[in-house]
């Protein structure tokens, strides 16, 4: 952790990278947190091309536009394979998952970090739902897929499904997850309503990783399950989180299912990158609120 920062109280800066960045909320619950605890940093949304992306990780560690040193940054869509690559060290959370989420600078190096899985666990837990001894389905075989599957069975599911459209990258998802979790049975399904339906019955947990549902996405309107296969004993979680209820969980509700909203998960890996970088603990209210404000804005 990089207690340098918090002890100097010197101006650092921070930020969320990606390419093409979009409307991304990052920026402003991190702001509210570092302002919160009466940090000097700045956090900002910074668009990096894919072929700038080496550039602009060096530059981490040596800024040449005479601004504040940096304290890390997030990392997200493009760049979360390709920054492990470029940065001195990655951590054993960010090697299973096969992707960095999080660069922490610290003492003239760079450190690359994921705290997707355990954003993605916390938002359960804060819902009293552990995933211990459950059977699960995961929809989508992306990179929030692979967080989410190294995060359950890291905490201890006993069966893993992984659905995607395209067949072949759930087989490779899954041929990866096996090697590393050789205890745990994890089985690739193709994303067909009939074949989810049977799996349904036996599951109790089901997490959409897809972008199906999602404001502004490929089909903000569908479910990437038939709804009507969902029952009261479902768990279902969405990492789509604008809208906060998305058509699978407005189908999981009307059925009583228990349902969890991408915007937690969110926060929370946002707060952990917060911990990682100033060793303080992340002002979780000041963050939820900031968040929540923020969709409300976009939507
Ligand atoms: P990604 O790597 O681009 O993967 C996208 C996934 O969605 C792939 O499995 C893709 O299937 C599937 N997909 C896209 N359009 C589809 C469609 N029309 N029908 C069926 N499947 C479709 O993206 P990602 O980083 O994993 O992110 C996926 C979603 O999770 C996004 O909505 C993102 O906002 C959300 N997310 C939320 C959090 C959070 O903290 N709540 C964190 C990360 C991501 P193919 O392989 O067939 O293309």
């Amino acid at each position: 952790m990089n207690t340098e920062a918090v002890s100097a109280h010197l101006a650092r800066r921070a930020a969320v990278i990606g390419w093409p960045l979009g409307h991304s909320i990052s920026p402003a619950f991190q702001q509210a947190a570092f302002d919160a605890v009466g940090l000097p940093v700045t956090y900002r949304a910074v668009p990096v091309a894919p072929d700038g992306l080496e550039a602009f990780v060096a530059s981490l560690k040596h800024p040449t536009d005479n601004g504040p040193e940096w304290l890390g940054v997030n990392v997200t869509i493009p760049h979360k394979q390709a920054v492990a690559n470029l940065v001195d060290d990655v951590t054993e959370e960010a090697q299973q998952i096969g992707a960095v989420n999080t660069v922490i600078c610290t003492n003239g190096r760079l450190i690359g970090h994921n705290t997707d899985a355990i954003g993605f666990l916390r938002a359960m837990l804060d819902r009293d739902i552990d995933p211990v001894g459950m059977s699960a389905i995961v929809l989508g075989a992306g990179g929030a897929a692979r967080a989410v599957a190294v995060g359950l069975l890291r905490h201890g599911v006993t069966e893993l499904a992984i659905a995607n459209r395209s067949p072949e990258r759930a087989e490779s998802l899954c041929w990866t997850l096996q090697d590393k979790f050789p205890r745990v049975a994890v089985k690739p399904l193709p994303l067909d309503a009939g074949v989810l339906r049977t799996r349904l019955a036996k599951a109790t947990l089901l997490v959409n990783t897809t972008s199906v549902g999602m404001r502004g996405g490929p089909d903000p309107d569908g479910s990437p399950v038939p709804v009507d296969a969902l029952s009261e004993r479902h768990i279902v979680y969405d990492l789509v989180y604008n809208p906060q209820i998305t058509p699978l969980l407005a189908g999981a509700l009307a059925v009583r299912a228990s349902v969890v909203e991408g915007l937690p998960m969110l926060v929370h890996q946002g707060a952990a990158s917060f911990a990682q970088w100033t060793a303080v603990n992340p002002p979780l209210d000041v963050m939820f609120a900031a968040a929540r404000r923020a969709i409300g804005l976009v939507s």
